[in-house]
């Protein structure tokens, strides 16, 4: 029955992802989810096309948004936000920011490319694109296109990843930046694939969750394509220890991550139960907000 499943993470055209926001929810609906969530990198522009196409589908939707967050190499930590209200200035300000921070690192690294003897130019990254939030995927695809790389993991491992030779940066939020900056918009804070925290032990990743939480963190993503069985398992049991909610999801980019499929993380489905225990702190902070 998978009517009792859903996908609360998953990127479209409107970031980094190769469906429109109406396609993936069209996938949604191939694949019987009940409900989803797109959380696009830095913005929310895919948002009212996806929940359009949700009410007409019949299923259930939820905005959200990723956020990338400062914090030291090799780490990276990623914020899902669920449930900001699109209409809100603050979000606004937020997402502006974030494309801001992009569009001041991409031209370097395009400038880079160029020095290397790589002939590729920022208005075709940005057709590329598309859509406002212009990222390394995007690069990538065009590298992958003109036939400098054989695949997107080439263009990172050779050009575009932490280390390479093409990589800079971009400016970031500190984690309690972002999750302050999702509670005003009137949205739940989640930790995405904790994983990627890239921690040595587990007192240090302990460690994270409590000033996370201590700053705001309402979840913790436990299903993840990244997350195997013993890792699903160990972020469950931190979850409830923490007190956290427990929300999954596949991480879906279309066909820019070729093996992940919507609404599967890992062989795992993502039960409905997270859904509605978003929903549920959603709408008793509104009550109590
Ligand atoms: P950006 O936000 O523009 O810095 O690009 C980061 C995005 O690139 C991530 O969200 C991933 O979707 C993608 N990415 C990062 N590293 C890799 C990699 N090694 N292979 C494929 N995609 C990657
Ligand atoms: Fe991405
Ligand atoms: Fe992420
Ligand atoms: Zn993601």
């Amino acid at each position: 029955m998978s009517e009792r499943f859903v996908d609360l993470h998953c990127h479209s055209t409107a970031s980094d992802g190769t469906f429109a926001p109406s396609k993936v929810v069209a996938l949604a609906v191939a694949s019987g989810l009940s409900a989803l969530a797109l959380t696009d990198h830095d913005t929310i522009g895919g948002v009212s096309e996806a929940a359009e196409s949700a009410r007409k589908a019949g299923i259930d939707f939820l905005p959200g948004i990723e956020i990338s967050c400062d914090v030291p190499r090799p780490a990276t930590m990623h914020l899902l936000g669920y449930g900001v209200d699109p209409q809100s200035p603050i979000l606004h300000d937020l997402t502006r920011r974030l494309v801001q921070a992009r569009d001041d690192r991409n031209p370097r690294i395009i400038q880079k490319l160029n020095e290397l003897g790589v002939a590729i130019t920022m208005p075709e990254v940005e057709t590329e694109a598309g859509g406002e939030v212009v990222g390394r995927p995007h690069i990538a695809a065009v590298l992958l296109r003109k036939g400098y790389v054989t695949s997107i993991k080439q263009a990172f491992d050779k050009y575009l990843g932490q280390g390479a030779a093409a990589y800079f940066d971009k400016e970031r939020l500190t984690p309690r930046q972002a999750i302050g900056l999702v509670n005003e918009s009137g949205g739940i804070a989640v930790l995405a694939h904790p994983v990627q925290l890239r921690t040595e032990n587990d007192a240090q990743l302990e460690r994270i969750f409590k000033d996370l939480k201590d700053v705001g963190l309402d979840g913790l993503e436990v299903i993840h394509s990244d997350h195997d069985a013993a890792l699903v398992q160990k972020y469950t049991k931190l979850a409830d220890r923490f007190g956290l909610l427990k929300t999954g999801g596949s991480d879906f980019h279309g066909t820019n991550k070729k093996d992940i499929r919507l609404g599967v993380a890992n062989g795992r489905r993502i039960p409905r139960e997270f859904f509605d225990a978003l929903v549920e702190r959603l709408a008793s902070l509104r009550k109590t907000g």
